[in-house]
């Protein structure tokens, strides 16, 4: 039997599952026994939208349409513990079972706490993410770097440090590092991002350190909850999930390869801060220049979620009629958020200008963790 901490190589028998999936299935074998057996009233997932750079959130309570949710879109920009809150009722009345990258998990954990969200509601399913690619700029790239029509690739995916793309009349993969040298390749949130297994999950599932064999047919599952542990044993004894003890060399390289993406994270960080220059302020001064005050930034953001109706009255800071907007009005929301920015790079991803607030206000958080809570910085999510 599964308990809270064991690290599993899992695959499923459905045939459906099977063809869709990334890997093993698990995720979605686990979703449809979590169905089945009633333990969530609805499962919240991803699924292709109208083409691969479309990742579409689907609320799904009839477990033979899970199928359509399984494998990996890597050029989404979807949050989805706001998605929760703001058309689920922040899960009061329903169980809902989610699929979650690093970024969700912590939306849903700061939400919860502003009592936005009912946890006790919410079994999640980590996948490990080493980072999303925005829509628009994964078609430039594809068309810029890979010289190839972006309506023309039918399949993408991050493998072994290659963004690779599958296309009608071939196959193409090219180094993230230099795609990101370029200009191209992760969202730079991502790039600075150090959440990469989601352990606040209930279950994280991921490709790292599934070796030999069962390498790209087996999901590495690390069980993190007592809710997790009862999952993966339910649809264990139901026949719909197969798991062994994951190889002790993959438990070894995944542990590798994570220590990796911290320190690749810390470059990041390094490189973005720096270009942010000397006097940060003056830098943000002259960037949100540009703001037309849309609110764009606050509607998405999962730490501030009542002000922005508010401020659209008119406020001290916020004066109806004024753009650009008082700089006192973002240096306030730095403010407001600074000591919980998740680095989920919404605010960044949908601001029409262009603004990188995602990068001011992780900047913030980072610097602010650095100097008040020098050793709790990491305890939180490592975020
Ligand atoms: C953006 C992204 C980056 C990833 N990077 C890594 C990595 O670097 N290393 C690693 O070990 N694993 C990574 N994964 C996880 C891996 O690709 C598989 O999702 C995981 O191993 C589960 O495989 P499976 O066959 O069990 O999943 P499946 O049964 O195929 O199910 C996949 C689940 O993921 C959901 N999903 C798909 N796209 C998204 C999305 N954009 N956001 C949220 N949910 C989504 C689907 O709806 C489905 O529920 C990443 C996944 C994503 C989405």
């Amino acid at each position: 039997m599964a308990k809270k901490g064991d690290m599993l190589y899992a695959w499923t028998n459905d045939a459906d599952i099977k063809k869709k999936a990334e890997l093993g299935g698990a995720v979605t074998a686990l979703w449809k026994y979590a169905l089945e057996s009633k333990a969530v009233d609805a499962v919240f997932a991803i699924r292709k939208g109208k083409d691969l750079y479309d990742a579409q959130p689907v609320l799904i309570t009839d477990p033979k349409e899970l199928a359509q949710t399984a494998g990996s879109l890597h050029c989404g920009t979807l949050l989805m513990p706001k998605l929760v809150k703001k058309y689920l009722d922040g899960a009061k009345t329903m169980k809902i079972g989610v699929t979650v990258k690093g970024c969700d998990v912590m939306g849903f954990i700061e939400l919860a706490k502003r009592k936005q969200i009912n946890l006790d509601n919410v079994l999640m399913i980590g996948v490990n993410c080493g980072g999303s690619v925005s829509p628009v700029s994964a078609r430039r790239m594809i068309a810029d770097k890979f010289g190839v029509d972006p309506d023309k690739v039918h399949k993408e995916e991050i493998d072994k440090g290659q963004f690779i793309i599958e296309y009608e009349g071939g196959h193409k993969g090219i180094s993230v590092d230099e795609l990101e040298e370029a200009g191209y390749g992760r969202r730079s949130n991502c790039r600075r991002c150090k959440y990469k297994i989601p352990r606040l999950a209930d279950i994280a599932c991921g490709n790292w350190g599934v070796i030999g064999e069962k390498a790209g047919k087996a999901t590495f599952v690390e069980v993190c909850s007592d809710r997790g542990a009862n999952l993966v044993n339910g649809a264990v004894t139901k026949g719909i999930l197969v798991t062994e003890p994951a190889n002790p060399k993959g438990l070894e390289i995944r542990g590798k390869v994570e220590g990796a993406m911290f320190k690749l994270g810390d470059k990041w960080r390094r490189k973005d801060f720096t270009a942010l220059g000397a006097n940060l302020w003056e830098t943000i001064n002259k960037e949100t220049s540009r703001c037309i005050k849309c609110y764009s930034c606050i509607e998405n953001c999962p730490v501030c979620f009542t002000a922005a109706e508010d401020l659209k009255k008119g406020s001290l800071m916020v004066k109806p009629g004024e753009l650009p907007p008082n700089p006192m009005f973002h240096l306030r929301r730095f403010a407001h958020i600074s000591d919980t920015c998740i680095n989920c790079g919404q605010c960044e991803e949908l601001c029409p200008m262009e603004i990188p607030m995602a990068l001011f206000s992780h900047a913030i958080r980072a610097e602010g963790d650095a100097s008040f809570e020098p050793k709790l910085g990491k305890a939180t999510y490592s975020n």
